[in-house]
């Protein structure tokens, strides 16, 4: 019998691996990648990118994993407030005053500024609330972030917008991948002190591309990861799990002393048995949203507009955010500009939802039209581009989610649950779940004298 078995090779799955690397490990990866809903791929200098990108800095779970993994991340130099909207581009100077630089009536003009205030306030708020307070479980201070206007959605927190006025709110909140209407507003208000704040939020890229993370602990795992092995069936039993998989048509059992199933909710829903009927029926209720993203790789010469800019808003278009993934290769260099640039878009909530069924080429036609439209000439300068779609794009907090995690954080027995469905950090909490349950679990395997007592290497 193996000491534990990791399900998934997304990031939390890979994090809690490197916790339990000195023990008689398994990973288990359905499909044939690493990294999930972490995806790039390198391009010379640049690197593509499909799904998460920004990471949090000192101090942060993801920070410590990359530093003892031994991987390179550097903030980002360029703005994340450029806007382009109704055919014009604004970069720079107080965002406050970007709805008085546009082609806006006045009564919008109001309107913004009149929910822009209301939605200031409740950043105040909720910053206070997001705070970590001395010597207190993360746990709590998660449960306390859930609960923060947690009784109804965003859109009942702004009343009704006019399409214009909703235009400057609307990406901000969808990137949960919920609309509006749909995820709690203490959530929506949440997401406008991550893009304000710079100093609470997430400004730093991984060199080389956000997958060169898990990536780098698959390779230190050599073949304790399978990938092509999706997991259907996972059984809790009293003093061991059973995993059940199929790989290359073949149907193989495992057996562990512990699990950590890393796969979305809805997943872990379907495939596991005999867990905590109060955990299960949670896993159940949580809600996902669609993303669909594409990468774009170009061979422009010269200085471009775009190059001290991270982060377009886009609102109104197909995508609703424009990233330059070129940024930090820009701000490494000495002198002379290299040709080209990686560009990301993507598309949340109603906006995947009109997408995710389409082929990849005409998502492509659809994102190119959008692009040469907030950069003319963009068409004419691409080489590559390809579409990534993510039916469980993101888990988004919905009114009422606040009352599902106490289920969620019960005790576990055999199988422990990790990923970002399981905190409001993304990347982050899929590392934190990762490592406390990697962690958890050896402390159990040390106690009970199952691993070699020259493991850590600290
Ligand atoms: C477009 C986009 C942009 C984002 N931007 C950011 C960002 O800037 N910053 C940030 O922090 N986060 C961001 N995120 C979120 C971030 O990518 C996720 O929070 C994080 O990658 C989730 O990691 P995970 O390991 O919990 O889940 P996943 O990455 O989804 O990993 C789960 C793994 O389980 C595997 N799996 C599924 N079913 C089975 C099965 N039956 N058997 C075996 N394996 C299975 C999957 O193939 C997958 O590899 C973004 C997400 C998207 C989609």
């Amino acid at each position: 019998m193996r000491d534990a078995i990791v399900i998934g090779a997304g990031i939390a799955g890979m994090s809690a691996a490197w916790r339990l690397r000195f023990g008689d490990l398994l990973v288990l990866e359905a499909s044939n990648r690493i990294g999930g809903r972490l995806r790039s791929e390198r391009r010379g200098k640049y690197w593509l990118n499909w799904g998460g990108h920004v990471f949090g800095g000192p101090g942060s779970y993801v920070d410590g994993l990359l530093r003892e993994v031994g991987v390179d991340a550097l903030n980002l130099q360029g703005s994340f407030s450029a806007l382009s909207f109704k055919g014009k581009t604004l970069n720079g100077g107080n965002v406050n005053l970007y709805p008085f630089k546009l082609p806006l009536s006045w009564s919008t003009r109001f309107e913004i500024a009149r929910v822009g205030l209301k939605v200031m306030r409740a950043v105040k708020a909720y910053g206070k609330v997001n705070k970590p307070r001395p010597g207190e479980d993360y746990r709590v201070r998660q449960q306390r972030i859930y609960d923060f206007m947690a009784d109804r959605t965003f859109s009942d927190f702004t009343g009704p917008l006019t399409p214009d006025a909703d235009a400057f709110f609307r990406p901000t909140v969808s990137r949960s991948s919920g609309d509006p209407e749909e995820i709690s507003a203490g959530a929506g208000v949440g997401y406008f002190l991550l893009v304000w704040d710079k100093s609470s939020g997430l400004a730093r890229n991984i060199v080389g591309g956000a997958a060169t993370l898990p990536q780098a602990i698959a390779h230190k795992l050599g073949d304790k990861v399978q990938l092509g092995a999706e997991v259907i069936k996972v059984i809790q039993h009293d003093d061991h799990v059973e995993v059940v998989y199929v790989q290359n048509g073949e149907e193989k059992t495992e057996k562990a002393r512990y699990c950590v199933m890393t796969t979305p909710a809805t997943i872990t829903h379907k495939v596991t048995e005999g867990l905590d009927p109060i955990v299960h029926e949670a896993l159940g209720q949580i809600k996902y949203g669609h993303y669909v993203s594409g990468a774009f790789l170009t061979n422009e010469t010269g200085v471009q507009s775009w190059d001290n800019v991270y982060a377009y808003c886009t609102p109104q278009r197909s995508f609703n955010i424009a990233f330059n993934m070129s940024n930090l290769v820009r701000s490494m260099e000495n002198g002379e500009r290299a040709p080209g640039s990686s560009f990301m878009v993507f598309s949340p909530a109603s906006l995947a939802r009109k997408l995710i069924d389409l082929p990849d080429e005409e998502v492509l036609d659809i994102y190119r039209k959008d692009l040469e439209e907030v950069f003319p000439g963009f068409g004419k300068i691409v080489v590559e581009q390809q579409v990534q779609k993510f039916r469980n794009g993101l888990a988004y907090c919905f009114p009422g989610r606040n009352k599902l995690q106490p289920k969620l954080m019960r005790a576990p027995k055999r199988i422990y649950l990790a990923g970002d469905y399981l905190g409001s950090w993304y990347t982050e909490t899929a590392i934190q779940t990762g490592l406390l349950a990697g962690e958890d679990i050896n402390s159990k395997l040390y106690t009970d004298n199952l691993l070699p007592n020259n493991g850590f290497v600290y």
